[in-house]
């Protein structure tokens, strides 16, 4: 799998594949594809993460010991499955609070009114992880469940009980006053806070309720109090914006020490009739993510010092300096 057909996988996002060729089947319980079925395929140093889908145009057969992914009876690819620890290979990636205050448009979380997970919970997840001997990181990341500030308090919280198991810890949550040093001095190494988008008007349609300017000021301070390589910030592809805002956008949060992580925007059905999107092209994916690479070598930031988190998982994403 090389750039160019993970970005076909990735912009199609989802694959047709018979249970008995899957092992553990994990289930996202985060952000905007939570209450997904989905896979992991290696292939080529390469990782994506596709959604179980039976009505997908990609179709996955056995072969051997490969499996290979077909389109139009045509072999696109072929590498193997990988089993995930906690949502994604190698990382216990643990979702705290699986509700939310907000009502981002784009997300299924405030929808599913889900669980807030206790810290002994979480520990035991981590735990059974930590035992398999494949953990590599934590990331810990949560809906908003009451405020943003308590969200940061149940993080701190985790954060504290997780450091015994010597794995760099990420985080990911909504930004909320003094949240950034709160989690560093908890112990976390790398933070990321979503700007979701960079288009101010497609922002405050699609993210009534959150500041822009105040996610930008606390991804500022986070890269002073966490260092260069260690925050992050997801920006959604295919809410409308133009390529000259995607670029602008990276440009801004690469000037800062930013590391952005561009997301082709999956509209699930629950959400279909409140938010008009389009799944990013295969072209789209590859020039938006040449255009990061650009910004990142330019404001000489390293995306594999990255540690937790999406960036070493890479199966959402076509990864600036890793894919391409
Ligand atoms: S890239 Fe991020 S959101 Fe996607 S599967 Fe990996 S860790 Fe999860």
């Amino acid at each position: 799998m090389d750039a160019k057909i993970k970005a076909v996988l990735i912009s199609i996002g989802s694959i047709d594949i018979d249970a008995s060729l899957v092992g553990k089947i994990g289930m996202s319980t985060a952000g905007p594809a939570a209450g997904e079925k989905s896979i992991f395929f290696r292939s080529g140093g390469r990782r994506v993460r596709l959604t179980i889908d039976h009505k997908s145009p990609l179709h996955a057969a056995l072969d051997g010991e490969d499996i290979v992914i077909l389109m139009d009876n045509r072999e696109l690819t072929r590498g193997r499955i990988e089993e995930e620890l906690i949502h994604c290979p190698e990382q216990a990636y643990i979702t705290i609070s699986e509700r939310c205050i907000y009502d981002c448009k784009f997300c299924t979380v405030p929808l599913r009114d889900g669980k807030i997970k206790n810290t002994k919970e979480i520990k035991e997840l981590v735990e059974v992880a930590y035992h398999t001997g494949l953990l590599k990181a934590i990331a810990i990341t949560s809906g908003v469940a009451d405020s943003p500030g308590s969200e940061v308090e149940r993080a701190v919280e985790v954060i504290k009980v997780l450091k015994k198991y010597n794995v760099p810890i990420g985080v990911s949550v909504c930004p909320a006053a003094n949240s950034t040093v709160m989690l560093k001095e908890a112990g976390a190494d790398e933070i990321k806070y979503n700007v979701e988008t960079m288009d101010r008007n497609i922002f405050s349609l699609v993210c009534p309720g959150l500041d822009l300017d105040f996610i930008l000021e606390a991804l500022e301070e986070a890269v002073s109090v966490f260092g260069k390589n260690k925050v992050y910030s997801n920006m959604l592809i295919g809410l409308g914006e133009s390529d000259e805002t995607v670029e602008q956008g990276v440009e801004e949060l690469a000037r800062i020490g930013v590391i952005p992580i561009l997301r082709a925007i999956d509209v699930h059905p629950l959400r279909s009739k409140e938010i008009t999107a389009d799944r990013p092209s295969p072209q789209r994916l590859l020039k938006l993510a040449k255009i990061t690479k650009e910004k990142l070598d330019k404001y000489k930031l390293r995306v594999d010092q990255s540690q937790t988190m999406c960036l070493p998982c890479g199966g959402c994403d076509l990864v600036p300096q890793v894919d391409l």
